[in-house]
């Protein structure tokens, strides 16, 4: 087992009150900790590129092709889900194109009727090839990708129109934020949350995951939210190890500027945040999910 469709997998996560972790990568030494350290625990994982990042890397189908290969190479055994993180309508077609194995539609910025009428086209487009499709109401604060959102709660009513369009996953701004959080955040709005768990069958998805404590992650998931987005937990982690690597003079000593000896201490700390994230989430190891689909 390897790449496979999202849609099982979570809607188990959700009946199982667990959640999967979807983690962002940016290059091969990311893809490669993600993936080392679900193989390490035996999980699922959701590894997620945004439109910047594949842009970055050099387009969908580099990702999608280098995520498939560092699975072989790697001879990663648990099911992984590529997905495609907050895509606008064409690089959400682009992600399907390139064979993702799911995408998130984010519309929020776009009037709700046309956010709803995207979300069904994307659904259709997707659905045809069993590909699964996150669709967001509500903005999630924060800036991603240059992309500033204010933070707003979601509406239950359009949560519920969006969720009728056939989704398999809604992300809904519950008070999370994307990035770090500011020391005067009030936490997660449990109330809202509960609203929506009540009326919508489909897993949830908590983005903004990193920096929110642990108990409030483990009592949304306990409510309904079945896949957790990890991001800026790890850009934080790398950052802090390649920058004691070099501050301890170490890329001076011998060979330590070799890129496999510089970048090994903050991929190994993305490793760490990743195993350490997933332990929160309660994910159930493979032999409780779906056969490959
Ligand atoms: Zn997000």
């Amino acid at each position: 087992m390897s790449l496979v469709h999202g849609t099982e997998l979570f809607a188990a996560a959700r009946k199982g009150h667990y959640a999967i972790g979807a983690f962002n990568t940016n290059n091969l030494e990311w893809t490669r900790a993600i993936l080392g350290a679900a193989q390490e625990l035996n999980v699922p994982v959701l590894i997620q590129t945004s439109m910047g990042a594949a842009k970055y890397m050099g387009g969908y189908e580099l990702c999608q092709q280098l995520v498939e290969a560092t699975i072989k190479s790697m001879n990663i055994t648990v099911p992984v889900v590529m997905h495609l993180d907050h895509g606008n309508y064409e690089a959400a077609k682009a992600a399907i194109a390139a064979g993702y194995n799911s995408v998130m539609f984010d519309g929020h910025d776009l009037p709700f009727a046309e956010n709803l009428e995207k979300t069904k086209e994307i659904v259709a487009l997707a659905h045809a090839k069993g590909i699964s499709v996150e669709a967001e109401v509500g903005s999630i604060g924060g800036e991603e990708d240059g992309i500033v959102g204010e933070g707003e709660l979601a509406d239950v009513e359009e949560a519920k129109q969006l969720a009728a369009t056939g989704i398999d996953f809604l992300a809904a701004g519950i008070g999370n934020i994307h990035g770090q959080y500011p020391a005067n955040w009030k936490g997660l709005h449990f109330d809202r949350l509960q609203e929506l768990a009540d009326v919508i069958e489909q897993p949830l998805v908590l983005h903004g995951g990193s920096g929110i404590p642990q108990e409030q992650v483990e009592k949304a998931i306990s409510m309904g939210i079945a896949k957790l987005n990890i991001n800026t937990e790890c850009q934080l982690a790398f950052a802090k190890a390649t920058r004691e690597y070099i501050e301890a003079g170490k890329d001076q000593e011998g060979k330590g500027f070799d890129p496999r000896k510089l970048l090994a201490p903050g991929t190994k700390a993305i490793e760490d945040t990743v195993k350490e994230i997933i332990g929160w989430m309660g994910t159930k190891p493979v032999k409780l999910v779906p056969e490959e689909i």
